[in-house]
């Protein structure tokens, strides 16, 4: 089974300008312009202040691995041939000592699970599946 035959992400309210940033090969995060803080996954409204203004900003796409998780499971039928893989959680540089941590799924990119450890750096690699939908991936830097 190939990337794009898979089951594509669903962009919801929240989530659809971050996925069309992912789409320009762009890494975003949401900044409150009430009290500062950056913030993933996005939500309408801000955690620390809840102020209900904020705007997408760009970030560096280096991360650590946070914690990853080795899938065995066919959920669908068409990807009973990708299993086992790696799923990795993956917080980001950017916002580090800010207060919430940025976390990130993914799959890994270029990857033998074997190399995962806690704090792994890796970077995002956009990975375009077709004409409308692009992923993020994380490789081992
Ligand atoms: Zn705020």
């Amino acid at each position: 089974m190939t990337l794009a035959q898979r089951p594509r992400p669903e962009a919801d309210r929240d989530s659809a300008p971050w996925w069309a940033a992912v789409r320009r090969h762009e890494l975003t995060v949401q900044r409150c312009e009430g009290c500062g803080a950056l913030r993933f996954p996005a939500r309408a409204i801000c955690n620390r202040c809840r102020s209900r203004s904020y705007a997408w900003e760009p970030v560096e796409g280096t991360a650590r691995v946070y914690s990853w998780i080795i899938n065995h499971q066919v959920f669908m039928r068409s990807m009973a041939d990708e299993v086992p893989f790696p799923i990795v959680l993956v917080r980001l540089d950017a916002g580090l000592g800010q207060g919430d941590d940025l976390l990130m799924y993914g799959n890994l990119a270029d990857g033998d699970a074997e190399v995962l450890r806690a704090g792994l750096p890796v970077e995002a690699v956009f990975v375009d599946v077709d004409d409308e939908t692009t992923v993020v991936h994380w490789r081992p830097r």
